[in-house]
């Protein structure tokens, strides 16, 4: 029985690939790898490696995650070194934790590998610091993907009236909504949000608006793309560095 490896892959800039990560890309005899992973780090690894696309989207997956987690498994049977890449960290919205508990429990041996995660490398591309003293102290990471089959929001919009930087992950489909509970839940209209398209990428692209007027600027953006709300988005003024305007 092989050894699985469950890689982050970072969020984009291959750079951003830790040397743990890419030591593991080079030893793999296999890559099960997602939408979200940049396939250029594919070119990293060994002649005969096989790759095996799983292609998961922002909001439905292609496979379904029980069939990942099988693919996973198949091949630690049938493989040495099995390298799960996985799109920024594992454990950030990555279903790294499940991929991990199906090969607990067939007895399969793994290790994880964390990557840079979009959540805070993504707006440091933009210049958006998530933290940043005398604005603010803590930061949230919260999926803007709800199951549609709810009938009511499972997001605990009450928590969210303090002055937290507040990332949202797969929501770019819903920053109608989001941007509409915030203000509903006493944030004023003017207050500031970004949206950051293709992050780290060399087609990376930052909107930047109010909660009021966000999304007739950004609702078109390509994706992956993540929403930041917060008084740090100003700072972006200053030390926006990685976009050409
Ligand atoms: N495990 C990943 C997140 C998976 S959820 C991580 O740690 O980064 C997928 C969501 O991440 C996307 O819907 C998008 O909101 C965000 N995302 C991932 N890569 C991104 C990028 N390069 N630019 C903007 N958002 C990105």
């Amino acid at each position: 029985m092989g050894k699985v490896y469950l890689t982050g892959a970072g969020p984009g800039d291959i750079d951003l690939l830790t040397v743990k990560a890419l030591r593991v890309v080079r030893e793999a005899d296999v890559i099960i790898y997602d939408r979200l992973a940049n396939p250029d780090i594919l070119a990293e690894a060994k002649n005969g490696c096989e790759f095996i696309y799983v292609g998961k989207e922002d909001s439905h997956h292609t496979l379904p995650q029980e069939e990942i987690n099988e693919e996973i498994y198949q091949a630690a049977l049938k493989y040495d070194t099995v390298v799960r890449l996985k799109g920024g960290d594992p454990f950030v919205f990555g279903r790294g934790g499940e991929e991990g508990i199906y090969l607990y429990e067939r007895g399969v041996t793994f290790e994880f590998i964390p990557g840079v995660t979009s959540a805070i490398a993504v707006p440091e591309y933009a210049g958006i610091p998530v933290t940043h003293r005398g604005i603010t102290v803590s930061f949230r990471v919260v999926t803007g993907h709800e199951s549609t089959n709810k009938s009511h929001s499972q997001i605990p919009w009450e928590n969210y009236k303090t002055d937290d930087t507040i990332i949202f992950l797969m929501g770019l489909h819903r920053l109608k909504v989001i941007t509409q509970k915030l203000m509903e839940i006493g944030k004023p209209k003017n207050y500031p949000i970004a949206v950051i398209s293709r992050g780290t990428r060399p087609d990376e692209k930052t909107v930047v608006g109010t909660l009021e007027d966000i999304y007739e600027k950004a609702k078109d953006l390509p994706t992956p793309a993540l929403i930041v709300v917060g008084e740090v988005v100003r700072l972006r003024e200053q030390l926006s560095w990685f976009e050409t305007p």
